[in-house]
């Protein structure tokens, strides 16, 4: 055998991460159920690798992928999720051998890696769940790699990865976050946080425009400055691009793309998995609804045409530069509450299902390759390595004295919304959210005297221990239970 590693699946994920393997000086084993795609690569690509000592080997069957990767084997799986990647472990499984470790790098949902990873280890495999974040670009000059399964897998597994991933002052964006299904648990949650992200960003575009009445190519000039301070990331930057560009008729782009928002379902796992898990994820969840609302276009026009309102109706004064100021303040206080929010999923997940996640870690291999990339990602690092049990990111130090500072101008923004009749629901959420958790007594407490009062649901008294009922349909009394 040649190859230290193999990788099979080659669409533009795999093809883009072989190349990066083979540039990081290893010799890689590719394969693809198509081996046109195989041919195409070596042929467009057969020398890549040439100047570290890496080299791309081309195999047709499974057969001679497998024979070709040396031993215990290291196969990665960059198929399309679901049934793709079912079918190519049930061919895979009879061609390897104990200690062989299959990793796959696909999106994965963290249940199926769970099972999996109990289906190989039943044949004496190893099986890793890794997410791999940054598109087909960061595949190939630096993913962040978020590696689940076991540390033995890792101990192999882990010097390759690391070193094709991004790095950030030496270090690699690249980390086994925990066991089992940790890398794609840890994945999915990123891809959740991204949703809001990407709301917060859309939100705050919004009302530049409809509330300032910037015009597209402005508010471009608005995050580019933003990008120079405490929001500085990756998608930040890409916004004021996408901002600035027009089309070949010389429309800003944003203007001629359909307004109704898709989604390949990341999002939506997370939400499912926090409803699990009973963890508030007020900001991805409705950066997840928001997507769906955009997409139902019947309703939307039934509304618009029975709801219509005249812009003079919804014109608030505002001044600008101060509002501007201000809808900056609220976007990075909601992002701050959504990436607690995250971060306390990712906690509650790692809790769950026993993985010993260090989630300093984790926000350390995404300040770069990956989507989320961010300056301030290195703070949350800092704030879980100087307290890694920490009940929650809001109340650090560095967070906290930046909601602090933001929450007037958050206010402000979430209510001449209202009155503009903007939708902010991830604004609105998270400011909502802020307000729940730092409330002295939360309306929680009728809820709890209804549940009593319909189904006997008991309530627990602020001035005495014990569980009690009060006799509702009967003479009022309380009992203890
Ligand atoms: P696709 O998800 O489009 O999958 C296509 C690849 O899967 C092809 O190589 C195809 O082989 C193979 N495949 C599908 N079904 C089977 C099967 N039953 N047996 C064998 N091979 C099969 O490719 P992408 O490169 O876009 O993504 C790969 C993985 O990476 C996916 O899991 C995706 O979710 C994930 N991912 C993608 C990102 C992106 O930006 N695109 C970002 C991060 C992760 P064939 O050529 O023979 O059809």
């Amino acid at each position: 055998p040649s190859a230290t590693i193999g990788l099979t699946g080659l669409a533009v994920m795999g093809r883009n991460l072989a190349r990066n393997i083979a540039r990081h000086g290893h010799a890689i084993a590719v394969h693809n159920r198509t081996t046109a795609r195989t041919t195409s690569l070596l042929e467009e690509h057969g020398d890549e690798g040439a100047d570290s000592g890496g080299r791309l080997i081309g195999t047709e069957s499974l057969e001679e992928f497998v024979a070709a990767i040396e031993k215990p084997r290291v196969v990665l799986v960059m198929v399309k999720a679901g049934e793709g990647t079912d079918a190519v472990i049930d061919d895979l499984v009879p061609l390897l051998e104990e200690g062989d470790i299959v990793v796959d790098c696909g999106n994965a949902h963290f249940t199926d890696t769970i099972r999996r990873t109990e289906q190989l280890e039943a044949h004496g495999l190893h099986f890793v769940g890794t997410g791999v974040s940054g598109g087909e670009e960061g595949a190939l000059n630096g993913p962040s790699i978020m590696v689940g399964g076991s540390d033995r897998a890792y101990e192999r597994l882990g010097p390759i990865m690391e070193s094709i991933a991004a790095h950030v002052d030496g270090e690699p964006c690249c980390a086994h976050v925990g066991e089992g299904g940790a890398g794609h648990f840890v994945k999915m949650v990123h891809n959740g946080i991204e949703y809001a992200d990407m709301q917060l960003i859309a939100e705050s575009y919004d009302l530049l425009r409809s509330v300032a009445g910037l015009e597209p190519a402005a508010i471009a000039d608005v995050f580019e400055e933003w990008n120079k301070g405490e929001l500085e990331s990756f998608l930040i930057q890409m916004t004021a691009d996408v901002l600035r560009h027009t089309d070949a008729g010389g429309h800003p782009f944003v203007d001629v793309v359909q307004d109704a928002a898709e989604q390949k379902g990341t999002g939506r796992w997370t939400v499912q998995s926090a409803l699990d898990l009973g963890v508030p994820i007020t900001g991805i969840a409705e950066a997840t609804f928001a997507r769906s609302l955009s997409g139902h276009t019947a309703q939307r026009a039934a509304a618009r045409t029975m709801f219509s309102t005249s812009p003079d109706e919804q014109r608030v004064e505002v001044d600008r530069d101060t509002f501007v100021d201000q809808v900056r303040a609220a976007l990075y206080a909601s992002k701050v509450v959504a990436y607690a929010q995250g971060f306390d999923q990712v906690a509650a997940g790692a809790e769950e299902h026993g993985w010993d996640v260090d989630l300093g870690q984790v926000a350390k291999i995404w300040r770069d390759g990956c989507i989320i990339r961010a300056r301030f990602l290195g703070r949350i690092t800092e704030a879980y390595t100087d307290e890694p049990d920490l009940t929650t990111l809001l109340t650090t130090p560095f967070f906290a004295e930046a909601v602090q500072d933001g929450v007037d101008a958050w206010r402000e923004v979430v209510a001449t919304a209202a009155r503009a009749g903007v939708p902010v629901p991830a604004f609105g959420s998270s400011l909502s959210y802020f307000d729940g958790l730092r409330r002295e007594r939360l309306p929680a407490a009728l809820i709890q005297a209804l549940r009593d009062n319909f189904g006997a649901h008991t309530y627990q008294r602020v001035d005495r221990p014990g569980t009690f009922h009060t006799a509702w349909a009967g003479d009022l009394s309380e009992s203890e239970q």
